[in-house]
């Protein structure tokens, strides 16, 4: 097989799963996560799929494929994105394994908390209490990440619209 063909475990993904497993998944604790990249990157609905998560079937136990859960990373993609992406991303993907059913005796998959178009909630807001919340976290994530140079601006445009004039970074 042309070597450009060929998918091969990530092993920096790995590495970055067992440290994002021990920091916000302990449910996976147990699991086997292998990270695979393949040479192209999927698309699907137009859009190019990043990365996918899929636990591992039947048929690929038959095939003595060790691993509880598998992510399919786009090699392309992976190739253009900086650490703190890549492990945000990995993150995702471990987001969407839900861990092992006891009753079921499975390892199970989850779907992402919300599902929606941004024209949407331009259009009718926070119409969903999966859509509040999401928006509630992004607010206070936003807010968190303000540096103190916007947080002060910010504060100044504040009282500007009350119409008290403050001056920043005058030494008296
Ligand atoms: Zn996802």
């Amino acid at each position: 097989m042309a070597e450009d063909k060929q998918w091969t475990v990530n092993d920096e993904a790995e590495q970055m799963v067992n440290d994002l497993v021990r920091q916000y998944h302990r449910h996976l604790d147990r699991a086997h996560i292998a990270c695979l990249t393949k040479p192209k990157a999927s698309v699907k609905h137009g859009k190019t799929v990043w990365a996918t998560l899929q636990k591992t079937t039947p048929l690929m136990r038959a095939l003595d494929i060790e691993a509880d859960y598998v992510i399919v990373i786009g090699g392309p993609v992976w190739e253009r994105l900086n650490t703190k992406e890549r492990r945000a991303l990995i993150d995702h993907e471990l987001m969407h394994a839900a861990g092992y059913d006891d009753e079921a005796e499975a390892w199970t998959v989850a779907g992402h908390d919300i599902e929606e178009f941004s024209a949407i909630i331009q259009r009718h807001g926070a119409w969903r209490s999966d859509v509040e919340r999401f928006l509630e976290v992004a607010q206070a994530v936003k807010l968190n990440q303000m540096t103190i140079d916007e947080a002060v601006k910010a504060h100044v445009d504040t009282m500007k619209g009350i119409g008290v004039t403050v001056e920043v970074g005058k030494a008296t």
